[in-house]
Formats: C-alpha cells, structure tokens, sequence
C-alpha cells in the first residue's frame, strides 16, 4: 500500500479513520497497477502521519504546488528534491513529547529508494539534486524568497514541515514531488509512470529511523503514540 497526500483519487468512495488527533478522510485507489490512499492535506498533520500507519501504507508520496526560486524553473517543472530548509515556527514536531524519542537522522531527510522511483518518471532534464525551503502558513514575503534562494533553495512549498519529520519519526518511506505553479492533478500522468517500477516492498533503512522508540515502546508502531503518552505521565 502506498499512501499519496495532497492528491485526490479519480473515482473512489470517500472513507474516514479515527486517529488520536481527530478523524481523517481518506478514499482507495490504484496508481501505476499499485494500491495507494489518497489523503487531503488539512488538518493535523500528526493525524494523517498516524492514519497512514494505521492503513499499514509504509510508502508516502506527498504532492505539492510548489514556489519556484530560480528563473530557470519555470511554470511546469517537476522535481523531488533532495533536501529542505526548514523555514517554519511552528508545530507540533513531534509526536513524542515529553518522552524524548523522536530523535531521527536527516541524512537524507527523504526516503532515496522511494525518490530514485519517482525520479524515474520525471523527465530527463528535471533537477535532480534541488533543495526544498518549507514555508511557514502565510504567504512569504520577497525578502524571505531572495533569503532562502541565497541559502541554497530552489523552491519553496507550503505543508512539508512539520508533516515530513513527523512521518519519518513513524519510520514512513517519505518522499516530496514538487510540480511549478501547478494544480497537484498534474502528478497523476507522472505518477502512473514512476510507480510501475516501484519495488514491491521497501528496500531501505526507513523502518529503523528510529531505534529509541523500537527499545523503549516496543515494535508495533500503532502503538507508539498513546504508549509515549503514558510514559510521559509516569515521569
Ligand atoms: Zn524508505
């Protein structure tokens, strides 16, 4: 199962999961011969993290209309970058408060097995070592666009952090697909490409991000979020 955010499937009744952070809609599909959910980006971004591992998607591929820093990333350039600049101020970051367990590497911050797939639906001239910046909630000043282009971004998208870091403390293969001054439709053709070579299952390190939690809560990771809540009471 592959979960896709910020996409909404053709066809498909719309469904609802209960999460510790409120009800998620989410609605089933295929994509490239591959079954996928399809979730929205609004509210939460804690709930869609822990309804994407309830729904046992290890995969995320999350779609956004994307900013562009550069003049020569013009209307209609697709990219997944390979880095981001975290610009934003607030959270929640992470789903361990008070229990000190969400310490996770970001190097790489994205899952390279599931990039390297959607890479290969790109086209052959698509930058292939961008840096992402994540937005704040509000529209960014020129100031803040000429800042983060001087820091080494090559665009900007709104809604990756604080999701990103919290699908990765979950041990989500997580992986951005940017599209230039696009409706997040225009994914759908690409995405029917890139996932015809998907592997069957993940072949990488991202379902051993995070070891801490693996020790101290055990390995089912439904359950790591009410279990970090009781540890935390207990302190
Ligand atoms: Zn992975």
């Amino acid at each position: 199962m592959i979960a896709i955010w910020g996409l909404a499937a053709e066809g498909g009744d719309p469904e609802a999961i209960e999460t510790p952070f409120g009800a998620v809609k989410f609605t089933r599909g295929a994509v490239g011969g591959r079954k996928a959910v399809f979730l929205k980006r609004n509210g939460d971004a804690r709930a869609r993290v822990a309804a994407t591992v309830e729904l046992d998607a290890q995969r995320v591929i999350a779609v956004f209309a994307a900013l562009s820093l550069r003049p020569e990333l013009s209307a209609g350039a697709v990219l997944t970058p390979v880095d981001v600049l975290d610009q934003t101020r607030s959270g929640p970051t992470t789903f361990f408060e008070g229990c000190g367990l969400g310490y996770v590497q970001m190097t790489p911050p994205f899952c390279p097995q599931l990039r390297a797939t959607l890479a290969s639906g790109l086209p052959a001239d698509a930058s292939a070592d961008a840096i992402v910046a994540a937005c704040p909630a509000r529209a960014i000043t020129l100031a803040e666009a000429r800042a983060w282009s001087a820091l080494g971004a090559d665009v900007a998208a709104w809604g990756l952090a604080p999701e990103w870091n919290l699908a990765r403390e979950l041990e989500r293969c997580y992986a951005p697909l940017l599209l230039v001054g696009e409706s997040t439709q225009a994914a759908l053709p690409l995405l029917e490409r890139a996932l015809q070579t998907v592997q069957p299952e993940p072949e990488c390190g991202c379902s051993r991000l995070n070891p801490g939690a693996h020790r101290a809560l055990g390995d089912e990771r439904r359950t790591w979020v009410q279990s970090c809540a009781a540890l935390a009471r207990d302190d």
